[in-house]
C-alpha cells in the first residue's frame, strides 16, 4: 500500500535514521506487533517495558509509512466535537474519551523526556469558526469543555482578531496541546527497544495470519514463521486488509512546510496551532526551527497516482488559503507531500480484538485528525487487554460500538 507523496519534511529532515535486520529464521515471542510506525513503536514500548517479550516487524524501513507523512499535532481534541459524541454515546463516554485524549499528551510527554530529542513541545490550541453558523456549535463545545474540567477559553471576534489577526466570530483557544516529531520519536523508540533486548525486524513483509484459541502464526514473505501467545496488528491503514468489512474510508491529506521564519514574524503561532471548524479543516503550526506546517485539502478517496499528480497544486490551495488569514507572513513551501489517513464514522479509534480473528489478535487501529495521542491510548488499552486486566476505554473504543 503507498502511504504517501512527495517530500515528507520528517523524511528528508531526519533521513533514513535507524535500519534493522530482516527475519532470517523462525522465531517465538509473548507478543508479535506488525507495523514499525508510530503506533507499533508506542504499543512495543509499552509492552516490552512491562516484561512482555515483544517481536516488532515492519514491511519497509521502520517509520516510513504515514508517520513520516503526519503533521503530528497532539490534541485532546477529536474531530468530532464533545458535544456530538455525547449525543451519540451519552455525555459520560464523551467525556471520557476526550479527557483521556488529555491524559495521553502528558504521556507523550513523558515518553519523550525519557528518549530525548524528538522535538515534544507544549503548545495552545485556537480552534476559530470558519463560519458564522458554526458560532453556536463552538459556544455549546465550550461549555461542555469547561464543565468537564479543560483548560479553555471562549475567545470573541475582537479577541480573535486582537490577539490572533483572525476574521472568525468566535474561537475555543485551548491550552493543552503539543507538537511532536513523529518519525524520530518512531525511531528512538525502536532503537531503545532493540537496545533493551527486543526483536525488531524491517523489511520483512507479514503475508498470512493464522490465530487459534493458544496462540498465532504468522508467516514472512520469505517463509519464515512467528509464533506468538498475542498479536498486535498495528499496520496503519493496511489493518483494514486483514478485515472482510472495512471500518473507516482512507482520504489523502494535503501538508507543506515552509523555510524557518523569524520568530517575530511568526508571532502568535510560533506558540499556537490553529484550525477552523469547516470540514476538511485547514490547521497549521510551527516547528521547533521555526517554520511553519500547513495541511488540510482531503481528498474525500485516497487514489495513490491521483495524491502524487496533486500536491502541488494542493500545496498552492493552501498557501493562498493562509495568506487570506495572515497576509504579512512570508509563504513558500519547501517541502510538500501527501499521504493516506483514515477516518472513521465517529471519529474514534478501534483498539482490541475483532470477531474475524478471535481474541488473540489485537487490532490498533489510531484512524483520525489525532491518531498519534490515540496511538499513545491504545498502548496502555492494548497492554489491559493482554494482560487481561480491564480499562477504562475498552468497551468504547472495541469493534463493538459498531453494534450500538
Ligand atoms: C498528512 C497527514 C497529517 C496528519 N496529521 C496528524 C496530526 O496532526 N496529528 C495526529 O495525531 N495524527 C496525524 N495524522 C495521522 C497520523 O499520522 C497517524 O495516525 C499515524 O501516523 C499512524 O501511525 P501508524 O503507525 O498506525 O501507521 P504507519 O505509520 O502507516 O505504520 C504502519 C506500518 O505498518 C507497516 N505494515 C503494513 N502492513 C504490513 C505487513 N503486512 N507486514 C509488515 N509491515 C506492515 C507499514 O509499512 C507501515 O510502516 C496525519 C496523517 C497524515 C497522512
Amino acid at each position: 500500500m503507498d502511504l504517501k507523496s512527495g517530500y515528507p519534511y520528517w523524511a528528508v529532515k531526519n533521513g533514513l535514521m535507524r535500519a534493522f535486520p530482516p527475519l532470517q529464521a523462525d522465531l517465538r515471542c509473548d507478543v508479535a506487533v506488525i507495523g514499525g510506525g508510530i503506533t507499533g513503536a508506542l504499543i512495543a514500548d509499552e509492552l516490552a517495558g512491562h516484561g512482555h517479550e515483544v517481536a516488532l516487524v515492519e514491511q519497509r524501513d521502520v517509520g516510513w509509512g504515514s508517520s513520516s507523512a503526519s503533521t503530528a499535532l497532539l490534541q485532546y481534541e477529536i474531530d468530532t466535537h464533545m458535544v456530538d459524541l455525547s449525543r451519540r454515546y451519552g455525555e459520560e463516554d464523551a467525556a471520557l474519551a476526550y479527557v483521556k485524549c488529555a491524559e495521553a499528551l502528558v504521556l507523550l510527554q513523558d515518553k519523550a523526556r525519557d528518549i530525548r530529542d524528538v522535538d515534544f513541545a507544549w503548545m495552545d490550541s485556537l480552534y476559530y469558526a470558519s463560519k458564522h453558523r458554526h458560532a453556536k456549535t463552538l459556544r455549546e463545545e465550550f461549555e461542555l469543555r469547561l464543565r468537564h474540567g479543560f483548560q479553555v477559553e471562549l475567545l470573541e471576534y475582537g479577541q480573535v482578531q486582537a490577539r490572533y489577526g483572525i476574521d472568525a466570530p468566535v474561537a475555543i483557544l485551548s491550552h493543552q496541546a503539543a507538537r511532536i516529531d513523529p518519525y524520530r520519536m518512531a525511531c528512538r523508540l525502536l532503537a531503545r527497544l532493540q537496545k533493551g533486548g527486543s526483536h525488531v525486524f524491517d523489511r520483512t513483509l507479514i503475508e498470512s495470519i493464522e490465530a487459534t484459541s493458544r496462540g498465532v502464526a504468522l508467516r514472512t514473505n520469505e517463509g519464515h514463521a512467528i509464533r506468538a501467545s498475542h498479536l498486535v496488528l498495528a499496520a496503519g491503514y493496511a489493518n483494514q486488509r486483514w478485515l472482510k468489512k472495512k471500518v473507516a474510508q482512507n482520504r489523502s491529506s494535503y501538508a507543506f512546510i515552509t523555510d524557518p521564519i523569524e520568530g517575530e514574524t511568526l508571532g502568535a503561532l510560533g506558540n499556537t496551532m490553529a484550525w477552523e471548524s469547516a470540514r476538511p479543516y485547514l490547521y497549521l503550526r510551527s516547528t521547533g526551527d521555526g517554520r511553519l506546517l500547513v495541511g488540510g485539502e482531503d481528498d474525500s478517496v485516497d487514489i495513490p497516482a491521483r495524491r502524487d499528480a496533486r500536491v502541488d497544486k494542493k500545496a498552492g490551495v493552501l498557501c493562498k488559503k493562509v495568506r487570506r488569514l495572515f497576509p504579512d507572513l512570508p509563504l513558500r513551501p519547501a517541502f510538500a507531500w501527501a499521504g493516506t489517513f483514515a477516518e472513521t464514522e465517529d471519529g474514534l479509534p478501534f483498539f482490541g480484538p475483532h470477531p474475524q480473528h478471535g481474541p488473540r489478535v489485537h487490532f490498533a487501529m489510531a484512524y483520525g485528525g489525532n491518531g498519534i495521542t490515540y496511538s499513545m491510548l491504545g498502548a496502555g488499552l492494548l497492554r489491559a487487554l493482554i494482560e487481561k486486566r480491564k480499562h477504562p476505554l475498552a468497551e468504547l473504543f472495541s469493534f463493538r460500538r459498531l453494534d450500538r
